[in-house]
């Protein structure tokens, strides 16, 4: 047993620059906790929010959301998992990018034996979020059509692939023509290069003039307005992020002049905040994956020790799919 653990922490907000490591004291698990050893965490873009401060933390403060490991010891009370069982996770507080972490149990997953660490990583924080977009957000059914913002990133292809496995048509955009094929050909219908392209044009053309009953838009300021232009009447509008910054004030009579608009602004860590509906939707994440509905694409590894790296590569929009950091 190791008696520290190596773990990125910030003690100011700021460039990937502020990421720094330190030697983390491991204690035992606590009533209702585990302690985890990690083989693989996930990047998400949750964690640059984290980092710059656009979402605030209590400094100093560990960064970090999605891992995947071994569980080493579990607290009182934790009945659903085991030493030695393999696991997975996305959770707040922040701390996953470290080698092993003492954390509440809740939020931890059993993970099948048929998913490996690496996928695990890649795959539980971005496809329970596509798990609640697609199921707990909105009413969709077969033959609804969906606009989906950054198609071909991390939550972006698994959930063009969840889309389709559900009949759901899938309208991308992507910020080049090659990413826009990634998503084509993980099943969006279409996938419209925002950057070279008027993506409300493009969208009222491709739906007969009619628009889409929901927009999934994570990318915030810079969408958000055209968004709300490609809805049906009565079209929810599913703000999820803000990868170019927050969406400013507007006035909600905007909504009833585009044709009487739902909106809603939600996040994973709702969601998952009961143990109960978190394993659910981890178990149906799992069951996509095993039955080869959804595939998940590693397409970018670093090395823990490199962590800063793979924050530039995100924000510098040089990802496709979902990227892991290795231990
Ligand atoms: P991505 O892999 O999708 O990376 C972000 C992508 O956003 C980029 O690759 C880029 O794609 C696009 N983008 C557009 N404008 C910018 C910009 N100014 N700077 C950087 N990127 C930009 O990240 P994730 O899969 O980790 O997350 C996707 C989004 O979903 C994030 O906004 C994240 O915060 C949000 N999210 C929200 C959750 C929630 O519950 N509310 C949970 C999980 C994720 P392109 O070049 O194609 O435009």
């Amino acid at each position: 047993m190791h008696d520290t653990a190596r773990t990125v922490v910030i003690h100011e907000f700021g460039g990937p620059e502020v990421l720094r490591f330190e030697d983390r004291p491991l204690g035992e698990p606590g009533p209702g906790e585990v302690r985890i050893r990690h083989h693989a965490c996930g990047l998400n873009f949750i964690d640059v929010y984290h980092r710059t401060g656009l979402y605030p933390l209590q400094l100093p403060h560990a960064l970090g959301m999605e891992a995947a490991g071994v569980i080493e010891a579990v607290g009182e009370g934790v009945t659903h998992l085991e030493p030695g069982q393999r696991a997975a996770y996305a959770a707040d507080p922040p701390g996953a990018y470290c080698e092993a972490r003492v954390m509440p149990a809740a939020q931890v997953c059993p993970l099948p034996d048929g998913i490996s660490f690496e996928t695990a990583a890649a795959m539980m924080l971005k496809g329970m979020t596509v798990e609640y977009l697609f199921h707990r957000t909105t009413p969709l059914k077969r033959g609804d059509t969906v606009l989906f913002h950054a198609a071909a990133g991390g939550v972006g292809l698994i959930a063009c692939q969840w889309a389709k496995s559900e009949g759901i048509k899938l309208i991308g955009t992507a910020g080049t023509d090659e990413k826009c094929r990634l998503a084509h050909f993980n099943g969006a219908t279409h996938c419209i290069n925002y950057r070279t392209e008027n993506f409300v044009e493009r969208v009222r053309e491709l739906t007969d003039g009619k628009g889409v009953d929901a927009v999934m838009d994570s990318i915030g300021a810079d969408t958000f307005e055209g968004s709300l232009d490609c809805l049906k009447p009565l079209g929810m509008m599913i703000s999820f992020g803000n990868a170019s910054g927050p969406v400013p004030p507007f006035n909600l009579g905007i909504l009833a002049q585009k044709g009487s608009l739902k909106i809603t602004r939600p996040t994973l860590f709702t969601h998952i905040a009961n143990h109960t509906v978190c394993q659910a939707m981890a178990r149906r994440l799992f069951g996509k994956v095993e039955g080869g509905e959804v595939k998940i694409h590693i397409d970018q590894r670093f090395h823990l020790e490199n962590v800063a790296d793979a924050h530039r590569a995100l924000e510098a929009r040089q990802t496709t799919g979902s990227t892991i950091l290795e231990l």
